[in-house]
């Protein structure tokens, strides 16, 4: 373990307070680098979970929070995301060891889009019209928009930081209570941020903590004292978690799962584009839901934009997180790496060429995929249709532009995509095309004043930006008496 003692807690976080867990069970975490025992906490079973749905019901019913002046909750979020930013390399050195990312990655894909969506939520808040007088068929009526309730929030193990800025902070914009369901990998950053956000203003009741499996995702999904589900995760789970929504009603976001199309023009400059077009394939040691693992390249330059990519990904060097020279870090598992190598060894059985394919550093848990670009890849093959959740990028050869849209478009998935070229007008127009959330034009990001989330199986609904504060409100007609006028 480099920089982080072990973190052993004994309580969970519920209602803003530290309280006794209801039974032994525990969650270990161990460094997905080194095998290290580097934390264990308290694992949340149904009744805690009752228990902090029992807190966070209160604390909304007090009006506590719901009530305050939403320039003031907008303060909380900047206060926290101030407190983040003055913590970053505390918490940059607990996730890297919690999940193998470098803490400079940590940094880039996490502190940095985490503290912006609060600050984009903390904007959105501020100019959100709150209440609004419309003039219809009967005369007046005020339409106010109040926070849904109790919010369930369930998160991935990939960008924990990032994921907890997103779901904390429409809820919390909105005026909601939270009850935040970690990924069992990734339990530990948890808990110092729901303190954290205490620390910036958030009142007592507000947010609580259940780390846990499964199990207690599932406890938290069927609870009747929550409101809303908000999921981040694979695509099979969210179906679960959707259809057990669907029988009790709740409200429910879902940002599921990708397999984003990077497609590439025939007038692109190659060497300009070539290191970004990579970092979009391979980032988080492609642990990415916004990856861009599909190349979609005209044929006419195929030869060029493959030599090219490869040059570049060849430098993106696994190794120890804690190693300066480090661009990828270790899958998050053994299974994770188990799932990645046999995508690869499906690829070749397919027929696929593996052009590039660095092996991982035999130290530690040997839990490395290096960077791997397939060619000879065809749509229908499983390593174009499937999230690997790995480094590996599969290069598609098309013939014109209209083949290109298709290709992008033939997926179970719609979360991201890019287009890269010299003509920007013309890039928005494929842009425009594709079905899917979000798109990038020589670049990919996620804007944290734009709406972002899925088409397909890529989820429902949209966080970031007013839509994303809007998915945490309920909208509520007030008609005013026949002939009255304000
Ligand atoms: P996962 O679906 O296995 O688990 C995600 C979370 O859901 C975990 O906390 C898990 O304990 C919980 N969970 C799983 N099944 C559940 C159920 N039936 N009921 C309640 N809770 C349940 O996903 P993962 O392996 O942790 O994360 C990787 C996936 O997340 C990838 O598919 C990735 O694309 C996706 N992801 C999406 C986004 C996005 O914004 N669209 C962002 C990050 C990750």
């Amino acid at each position: 373990m480099s920089q982080v003692t072990a973190i052993h807690t004994d309580q969970l976080y519920i209602g803003g307070r530290w309280v006794a867990p209801h039974s032994g069970d525990r969650l270990e975490v161990f460094s997905p680098a080194t095998g290290e025992l580097i934390g264990s906490v308290p694992s949340a079973d149904a009744a805690d979970v009752d228990a902090a749905v029992t807190a966070a019901r209160e604390a909304f019913d007090s009006g506590e929070w719901r009530n305050t002046p939403p320039a003031e909750r907008a303060a909380v979020l900047r206060r926290a995301a101030e407190l983040i930013n003055e913590r970053g390399g505390q918490i940059g050195a607990l996730i890297s060891a919690e999940m193998g990312a470098t803490p400079a990655d940590v940094a880039t894909l996490q502190q940095l889009p985490g503290t912006g969506v609060l600050a984009g939520y903390a904007d959105a808040a501020d100019t959100y019209p709150w209440e609004e007088k419309r003039t219809g068929i009967f005369g007046e009526t005020l339409v106010v928009r109040e926070p849904v309730g109790v919010v369930g929030a369930i998160t991935a193990w990939n960008v924990p930081l990032f994921l907890l800025c997103n779901k904390f902070g429409p809820a919390l914009a909105a005026g909601c209570s939270v009850v935040l369901k970690p990924a069992p990998e990734t339990p530990l950053n948890a808990n110092l941020l729901a303190e954290l956000f205490t620390e910036a203003g958030v009142p007592e009741g507000v947010i609580s903590v259940v780390p846990g499996g499964v199990e207690t995702g599932r406890a938290l999904v069927d609870h009747p004292g929550v409101d809303k589900i908000t999921f981040t995760g694979s695509t099979a789970a969210g179906r679960a978690i959707a259809a057990r929504c669907g029988e009790t009603l709740k409200r429910c976001t879902l940002e599921l799962g990708g397999k984003s199309a990077a497609i590439v023009l025939d007038d692109v400059d190659i060497a300009a584009a070539a290191p970004m077009l990579v970092f979009s394939g391979m980032l988080n040691a492609g642990q990415a839901c916004v990856a861009q693992t599909r190349v979609l390249v005209p044929r006419s330059r195929h030869d060029e934009i493959v030599q090219a990519m490869v040059d570049v990904a060849a430098t993106f060097t696994p190794g120890l997180p804690s190693d300066p020279e480090t661009k990828i870090g270790p899958l998050i598992t053994s299974a994770q790496h188990d799932k990645v190598t046999d995508y690869i060894e499906r690829g070749k059985a397919d027929g696929a060429t593996a052009v590039l394919e660095v092996a991982g550093p035999r130290v530690g848990t040997e839990q490395w995929v290096g960077p791997t670009i397939f060619t000879g890849v065809t749509n229908d093959m499983t390593i174009a249709r499937e999230e690997i959740f790995g480094p590996v990028v599969s290069v598609i050869a098309y013939d014109d532009v209209d083949e290109a849209i298709a290709i992008a478009n033939d997926s179970d998935y719609g979360l991201a995509g890019s287009v890269w070229t010299a003509d920007i007008a013309r890039g928005v127009d494929i842009a425009k095309q594709i079905r899917t959330g979000t798109m990038g034009i020589n670049w990919y990001a996620i804007d944290p004043a734009s709406p972002f989330g899925g088409y397909k199986g890529s989820g429902i609904g949209r966080e970031n930006g007013r839509e994303g504060l809007e998915s945490y409100l309920e909208h509520k007609s007030i008609l005013m008496p026949m002939g009255y006028s304000s």
